[in-house]
């Protein structure tokens, strides 16, 4: 479709996205945001209807600003995938929703809507649906509106630490919360029903989208109204579990592409993403890729950080191995920390993004992926040059304040999850030491009432 301008996403257009916490938002991407009202009150998923927040002046600002090529707020990663040579998610979704609805048909809807202030008068063909915070895991990047164990440690944290650790994350601009039971509301079910009938993709995460019911009760609606063939689904699942009641309903969709939140293999897995456990997601990711079904794709998603750059490249032979083995396509998207943002790859210090490069650039010549063809070449190229265009672009740029947070925030929930970075990581640890940050040797984010850190207390 024509690219109307520099900033122009089709989301806007064609998709809604719940939050866990039960707000509607633009896109999944845009993380701090929610639609809001003329008054600037968020929409509320148990009293508001999704169509309620479909035309309103907010959403409508959003699709002239891309119209005209202005930035949007939310839209940050998108524009920084762009700065590193990395295809944003917004040049993957115009493409990707060009083919599916035809690039004629999308430049009718838009051009329709610019001529009608930006109304758009069909319902989304694209929902993303993150029906609550329940999940199993804590991993090392996410936060408590997406993690009830996160959500849980947080406050135990806090309470124990004087309010500290919220104080620690509020300086940073991150807020506690959680979500209540918004999606058990009939608000909310029978706006659904109302979109079924138009739904071309449905995404689906959490959360852990297969511990959370309201996902299987979506999953049945769909078949019971008789649209699953014409509705492709999206999961990224943790892979701890792969329940019989979860698989069974996939068949009657019309495609189903689950891509497996792993953020590298054996211990670095392990420690990111705790408690699971290495050999459970291993076993279940490959009985994935070995069943053979016509609807079905599998697919990587790793979160690239400071704990797991030095192994990036371990999760890419994982990847090629079990592709080998099953002889399917596994497609390795790769995700770029940016928040929080003391764990993104540019803030550390030269020696560590010299070895990371030396790494990737050792692996690209003898990767079947990355030498390959169609969808897999092209994931594996775009993730790995852009990993080493970012390392590259941010060499000399070391922040020693956010190496600092990093540190004691590292060291704090090693203490509380009883955990060793130097352990996990010894060649990072190495490295990172030669460079003068010592995470064992840190007192974790706690000041005592001289404003000294403390030791973070288990
Ligand atoms: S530009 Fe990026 S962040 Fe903005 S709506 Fe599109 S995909 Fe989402």
């Amino acid at each position: 479709m024509k690219e109307y301008s520099k900033t122009f996403c089709v989301y806007p257009w064609i998709q809604q996205q719940t939050t866990p916490g039960g707000r509607v938002n633009f896109c999944c991407i845009s993380y701090y945001t929610s639609v809001t009202d003329d008054e600037g009150k968020p929409f509320e998923l148990d009293k508001n209807s999704f169509s309620e927040a479909w035309n309103v002046n907010y959403m409508k600002d959003i699709r002239k600003k891309m119209m005209n090529g202005e930035a949007v707020k939310g839209c940050e990663t998108c524009y920084k995938q762009e700065n590193m040579g990395k295809r944003s998610y917004r040049q993957m979704h115009n493409q990707e929703w060009s083919d599916k609805l035809g690039s004629r048909y999308l430049e009718k809807l838009v051009e329709k809507s610019a001529k009608n202030d930006f109304v758009v008068d069909t319902p989304p063909a694209y929902l993303d649906l993150r029906l609550g915070n329940l999940c199993n895991l804590k991993c090392r990047m996410c936060n408590p509106h997406n993690s009830v164990q996160i959500y849980k440690e947080w406050e135990r944290l806090d309470k124990e630490n004087d309010g500290q650790y919220t104080e620690f994350w509020k300086e940073r601009g991150h807020s506690f919360g959680g979500c209540g039971p918004w999606y058990e509301s009939e608000t909310f079910w029978s706006g659904v029903e109302e979109y079924i009938p138009h739904l071309k993709k449905v995404y689906m995460t959490g959360g852990e989208p297969t511990l959370i019911e309201g996902n299987y009760r979506f999953l049945k609606k769909c078949i019971e109204m008789g649209y699953a063939s014409k509705i492709e689904l999206f999961f990224n699942i943790n892979f701890t579990q792969l329940k019989d009641s979860f698989l069974d309903q996939l068949n009657d969709f019309k495609w189903v592409s689950i891509n497996a939140s792993l953020d590298g293999i054996n211990t670095t897995n392990e420690y990111i993403r705790p408690p699971s456990r290495w050999n459970i997601c291993d076993q279940n990711f490959r009985k994935a890729a070995s069943w053979g079904l016509k609807n079905f794709s599998l697919g990587i998603s790793p979160v690239v950080q400071i704990y797991n750059i030095l192994n990036m490249v371990e999760l890419c032979e994982y990847a090629e191995e079990v592709m080998l083995e099953n002889k399917v396509e596994i497609l390795v998207d790769f995700l770029f920390c940016f928040s929080p943002s003391f764990l993104d790859i540019a803030i550390l210090p030269d020696n560590v993004k010299l070895r990371a490069l030396e790494k990737l650039e050792e692996f690209k010549p003898r990767s079947l992926s990355y030498n390959g063809k169609g969808h897999q070449l092209f994931f594996m190229k775009d993730g790995i040059d852009s990993m080493i265009t970012r390392l590259r672009q941010t060499m000399g740029q070391e922040n020693p304040k956010q190496m600092l947070d990093f540190v004691q925030y590292t060291k704090t929930l090693d203490v509380q999850r009883k955990q060793s970075f130097s352990e996990a990581f010894p060649e990072l640890n190495g490295l990172l030491l030669e460079a003068g940050y010592d995470v064992a040797s840190s007192r974790g984010l706690f000041k005592n009432s001289n404003s000294q850190l403390i030791e973070a207390r288990p």
